[in-house]
């Protein structure tokens, strides 16, 4: 196989939860350029559609579901759509999350709760539902959206760091007991993208510094994910479970 065709996603189809703006947006666009017909899926139906529009120009095919990480009906019946209309899910790109930021001492029961039902059991749930999908399938690649503040330590972020990390550790429990039906379960952990769920961060001195401290000086671009993510998704990955890419730049080696 040449390595054009590894990293193809043709005849394939890939559902990544929130769709609907930031990185799930960028990253159902890579997903179609390298072949995938995509499920995309979020809350936000107007955001989705728009979207799908995109792809559709692009010559690609998408279809939106509305749905609900924190509810499991929703999840259920966002896949049912999805199946019914392509017949497989060969890739899951759980990316849906949320941040709601506090110091420990002020953090409210509300912001822990919402944000770990969210980002932690939110990907188990999902997660659950593709990977019984794809067990039957005999294939399929899960890739889990985590962050680097689930390795490096940032102050504000209890919540959000301890459902991160859970995410890590997740992962790597999916990738041993779903090894064995030919799924395959890794996650990538972003350092800073800029996107709706940090511009207030980026606009604060602490944001200023926290992007001199990095190598390049300056934040990633959506694109620096293209090929972690391609890597991930396809044939190329294929010898690739329980692993984590940080993708960076190096934030993560700076004290
Ligand atoms: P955005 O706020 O731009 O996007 C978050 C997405 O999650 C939206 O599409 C939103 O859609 C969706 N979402 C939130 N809650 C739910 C829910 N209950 N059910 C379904 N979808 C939901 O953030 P980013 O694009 O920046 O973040 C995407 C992922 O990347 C997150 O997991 C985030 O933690 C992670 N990440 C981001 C980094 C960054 O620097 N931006 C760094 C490291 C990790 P809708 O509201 O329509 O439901």
């Amino acid at each position: 196989m040449d390595n054009q065709s590894r990293f193809s996603l043709a005849g394939r189809t890939a559902l990544v939860t929130g769709a609907s703006s930031g990185i799930g947006r960028h990253i159902a666009l890579t997903l179609v350029s390298a072949g995938a017909a995509v499920v995309l899926a979020a809350r936000r139906l107007g955001q989705l559609d728009e979207t799908r529009k995109t792809i559709e120009e692009m010559g690609g095919r998408a279809l939106c579901v509305e749905l609900d990480v924190t509810d499991r009906d929703s999840v259920e019946r966002g896949f049912e759509i999805a199946v019914a209309e392509f017949g497989a899910i060969d890739v899951l790109v759980n990316n849906a999350g949320i941040a709601d930021t506090a110091s420990f001492l002020e953090m409210t029961e509300e912001a822990w709760s919402r944000v770990v039902e969210t980002n932690l059991t939110g990907v188990w749930r999902v997660g659950q539902v593709a990977a019984r999908i794809m067990a039957r399938q005999g294939k399929g690649s899960i890739i889990n959206i985590a962050s680097a503040l689930a390795i490096g330590v940032q102050k504000n972020q209890a919540n959000y760091a301890s459902a991160k990390a859970g995410v890590l550790q997740l992962t790597r429990v999916m990738a041993m007991e779903l090894g064995r039906s030919g799924v395959r379960v890794n996650a990538i952990a972003p350092g800073y993208f800029q996107t709706e769920i940090n511009s207030d961060f980026f606009s604060s001195s602490q944001g200023q510094a926290y992007v001199e401290k990095l190598f390049p000086r300056r934040l990633g671009t959506l694109d620096e994910l293209d090929g972690p993510i391609l890597l991930l998704a396809s044939d190329a990955g294929n010898f690739i479970t329980g692993s984590v890419l940080a993708v960076e730049g190096g934030a993560l080696l700076k004290s």
